[in-house]
């Protein structure tokens, strides 16, 4: 038997800690990664050509060491992020130059900067091992795992750790991530596996649910108050199937943008009373590559104050260059864009008169902070929150996993299994689960 299936075996059969931690580590282990000598075989081809199912090989590597305050994780499932499309496309750069950033800085920094990159920023595992200077952790530990990578020696940590000059999202800036059977991670990464949750349903959020998170609960960006109505894109996807579970828990108002009726029904099951179909609507927020119609901004703003009678305190932006200048329009006096990504174009063009005149604020945003990280995890834990996974691949499918996920088909998250041989598994917790409810847990599953 391999030592990766003795492990497995020892993970199913409930070895205690000693036992896995006395079981050998394999020498190499399945991964998924890009590759630094084809970085440029997609020369000229539009973004939405290029297909990961070329770009990410499954195969095996060597398992590196582990540095003192890193652990050694069993990865059971792992999960696709937007940032992993990003890395099998090389766009809008090739992350290899991340990687050799990161291996100029220190001696176990420089484990990084290798030909290939393992890509993943979610997962969810088993410890293995624990390097000599993590307290909190040990073997054994069933874990999810937040992809925020700082140095917690850098004195600019400390305040925000998104603010840190060396903050890293693992996985994308650096190697080793959660796609494959072992990831290596500091142990400040580490967080407790929400009992009640199968190990797909457990790997699958922290990414997204954080980032969420921050943008709409924490102090940091959102701050979001009771009563406070929040325009929220792409509404069943990733971070926006989070976003309206934090708006709805908060007590405000959300307004679910999707792009088809099967999403719009999702989003009514989920609880959000107002709901746009942006396809039916037929949104034409540009003329043409290079001039955007206020006219549709202002179409959106009356579709908006019909389904709640008022403008919306904060926007939810992530779609980017084709939907912001529509955002900033229809956001309310003193009312503010939250931002964290650009999915369709990062040069941004809105009209200033519209956000100065009316005190508007735009305010970035980015992943979340081991503190935001752990309280969304406690969101789940608490079952406040619950997983948006909607379809489950295998690890050596992870290209059309990522695919899926680049061309707008798949709904909430897209699961991928590393060592769990199975769905279902994991589950510690049946009575704290069926209080959470079957039908809310398993909804993106069963109506996706
Ligand atoms: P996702 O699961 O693919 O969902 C994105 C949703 O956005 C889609 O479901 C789609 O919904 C909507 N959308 C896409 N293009 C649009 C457009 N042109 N106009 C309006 N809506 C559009 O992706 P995700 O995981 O939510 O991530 C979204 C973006 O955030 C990505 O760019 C990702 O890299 C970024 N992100 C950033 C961070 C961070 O920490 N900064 C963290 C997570 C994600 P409909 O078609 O139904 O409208």
């Amino acid at each position: 038997m391999s030592s990766t299936d003795a492990i497995l075996e020892a993970i199913q059969s409930g070895a205690s800690g000693d036992d896995l931690a006395n079981l050998p580590l394999p020498e190499s282990y399945r991964a998924a990664f890009v590759k630094a000598d084809e970085q440029e075989m997609w020369e000229g081809v539009e973004s939405w050509d290029k297909d990961p199912r070329q770009s990410l090989h499954v195969d095996e590597v060597p398992l590196p060491e582990i540095a003192p305050d890193e652990a050694v994780v069993a990865v059971m499932a792992s999960a696709i992020n937007f940032n992993t499309v990003w890395t099998s496309i090389f766009e809008p750069l090739s992350t290899f130059g991340f990687l050799k950033r990161l291996g100029k800085e220190s001696v176990w920094g420089a484990r990084h900067d290798l030909p290939y990159h393992i890509v993943g920023s979610d997962a969810s595992g088993v410890v293995l091992r624990t390097g000599s200077a993590v307290r909190n952790w040990k073997p054994g530990d069933r874990v999810t795992i937040h992809c925020n990578h700082v140095d917690d020696q850098d004195p600019t940590a400390h305040d925000d750790s998104m603010l840190a000059a060396n903050q890293r999202i693992w996985g994308f800036e650096t190697n080793f991530g959660g796609l494959a059977d072992l990831t290596v991670v500091k142990a400040n990464q580490l967080m407790p596996k929400p009992a009640h949750l199968t190990w797909e349903e457990a790997a699958c959020n922290a990414l997204c649910n954080s980032t969420s998170y921050r943008m709409i609960v924490s102090k940091h960006a959102g701050d979001m108050r009771q009563g406070e109505a929040v325009l929220v894109w792409g509404a069943t996807g990733g971070i926006g199937g989070y976003g309206v579970q934090y708006v709805l828990n908060g007590g405000g108002i959300p307004v679910g943008v999707v792009s088809s009726p099967e999403r719009a029904e999702l989003l009514h099951a989920m609880g959000v009373e107002h709901v746009i179909d942006r396809r039916e609507k037929g949104y034409k927020f540009w003329k043409d590559e290079h001039t955007q119609d206020e006219s549709e901004w202002r179409r959106l703003g009356k579709d908006i104050r019909s389904l709640i009678g008022k403008d919306v305190e904060m926007v939810f932006e992530h779609p980017g260059r084709q939907t912001f200048g529509a955002s900033v329009f229809v956001t309310a006096r003193a009312g503010r864009i939250i931002t964290c990504a650009a999915t369709s174009g990062y040069m941004i063009e809105y009209d200033n008169r519209h956000l100065w005149m009316k005190l508007k604020r735009i305010i970035s945003s980015h992943f979340a902070n081991y503190a935001e990280a752990w309280a969304a995890n406690q969101a789940l834990i608490d079952g406040s929150v619950v997983p948006l996974l909607s379809k489950v691949y295998e690890l050596e499918q992870t290209g059309e996993a990522a695919l899926s996920v680049h061309h707008n088909e798949a709904e909430g998250k897209v699961g991928v299994l590393c060592m769990a041989p199975t769905e279902g598994l994991g589950i510690d917790d049946p009575e704290f689960r069926d209080k959470v409810g079957e039908d809310r847990i398993t909804l993106f599953r069963r109506m996706a």
